[in-house]
């Protein structure tokens, strides 16, 4: 079992008189830097000018360049793109960091990738919240926390440990629970998680369930409710309980058809794909790639979002959401003209209904 840290086992005083430099303040930068600073500690954020350097400003973050604040800072944690943590690292950061500095990190892509390779003589850890940024935020505004995984690269003080856990701490993950991982470990699964689960297996799944529906000829609103707008409600009761939890939600009937045809949809060919794809990861093919993507400003990501961005599931899913009071706040005020595409022929008829509690 992997090692557990709670409240108790993380001293924050580890932190104080020291002063940590959050490098960002995008998803993760905003959120961590605010508790930390919540938390009563020293906090400055390394930025350029833009964006997050406005924003951080308005927060009444400290913000400074990224060199200032690294010269000035203890314990550098870099929260930038992974894809640009190289080339700031080598410009900005390595030039100042100094004997006992702390390196840290929020994913172990460039490390484990070889990307950065810090002096011998600083600490390298991670500490890698398991949600986003807002998230990070939000949860320890409401007194609770988002579950973290720590590593250690390298221990030059003999303190990375108690550095790792009080900053764990100091983020709120302590209130949750602090997994101790490796680099490699958290970098090869959260690759993985990503692209064959949660955001490349989900969202091809929805696809290629909506497009079935429309192929046959239901209506697109149909399709769209029954295989996008519901997958939250399944995904919620799967988180808070478990696959038996989301089963006693569902009808007896629901649950015999996923038994048996949810193993014909995801079948052998799927593993096929996913032990390539875990393979791609493990012998940095899949690093490689996504590196010389970005030396070429990223043709293949643009074209293939761009080309998801016009699929039909997302016109009409602006349009049914624009019909529900529950998206208004972020949605309502956008225009949305849509003409529907007239439908071949409703084969046949079917109610949408949330899952109820069985009795
Ligand atoms: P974001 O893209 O949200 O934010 C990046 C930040 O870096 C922005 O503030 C941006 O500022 C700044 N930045 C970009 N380039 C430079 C530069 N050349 N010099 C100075 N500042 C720059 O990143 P994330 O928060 O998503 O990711 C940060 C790290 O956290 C990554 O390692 C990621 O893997 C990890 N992580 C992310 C999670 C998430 O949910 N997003 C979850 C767990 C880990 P500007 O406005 O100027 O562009
Ligand atoms: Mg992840």
């Amino acid at each position: 079992m992997m090692e557990k840290y709670y409240e108790a086992d993380a001293d924050i005083g580890v932190l104080k008189g020291k002063r940590i430099a959050v490098i960002g303040y995008g998803s993760q930068g905003r959120g961590q830097s605010l508790n930390l600073k919540d938390s009563g500690l020293d906090v400055v954020i390394g930025l350029r000018k833009g964006k997050s350097w406005d924003a951080a400003t308005k927060d009444g973050m400290k913000v400074m360049t990224v060199a200032e604040a690294v010269k000035r800072s203890d314990i550098i944690q870099i929260l930038l793109p992974d894809e640009s943590q190289g080339a700031v690292f080598r410009a900005e950061i390595l030039p100042h960091l100094t004997l006992n500095k702390c390196l840290m990190f929020s994913h172990g892509f460039n490390i484990h990738f070889g990307q950065i390779t810090p002096p011998s003589t600083v600490d390298v850890i991670m500490v890698a919240p398991k949600g986003p940024g807002f998230m990070v935020r939000r949860q320890y505004e409401e007194g609770k926390g988002v579950p973290a995984l720590i590593a250690i690269h390298q221990d030059h003080s003999g303190n990375a440990h108690k550095i790792a856990l009080a900053y764990a701490k100091g983020i709120g993950a302590t209130r949750a629970v602090v997994l101790e991982t490796t680099f490699r470990e958290e970098t090869e699964t959260d690759l993985f998680g990503e692209q064959a689960v949660l955001c490349g297996g989900i969202t091809s799944l929805i696809k290629a369930g909506f497009e079935t529906l429309v192929d046959a000829g239901y209506a697109p609103e149909m399709a769209y409710l029954e295989v996008l707008h519901e997958t939250k409600l399944i995904v919620d009761l799967i988180y808070e309980g478990g696959l038996t939890n989301m089963r006693k939600y569902v009808s007896n009937t629901a649950q015999y058809g996923d038994l048996t045809r949810g193993p014909r949809v995801i079948g052998e060919e799927s593993y096929i794909a996913m032990q390539e794809i875990l393979e791609e990861i493990q012998n940095g093919t899949f690093a490689r790639e996504w590196m010389l993507e970005n030396l070429v400003n990223r043709p293949v990501f643009n074209a293939l979002t761009a080309a998801d961005e016009d699929h039909l599931i997302e016109e009409v899913g602006r349009e049914v959401r624009s019909l529900m009071p529950q998206f208004q706040k972020t949605e309502g005020k956008k225009p949305v003209k849509l003409v529907m595409k007239p439908v071949a022929k409703p084969a046949a008829k079917k109610a949408v209904k949330a899952p109820a509690k069985k009795k």
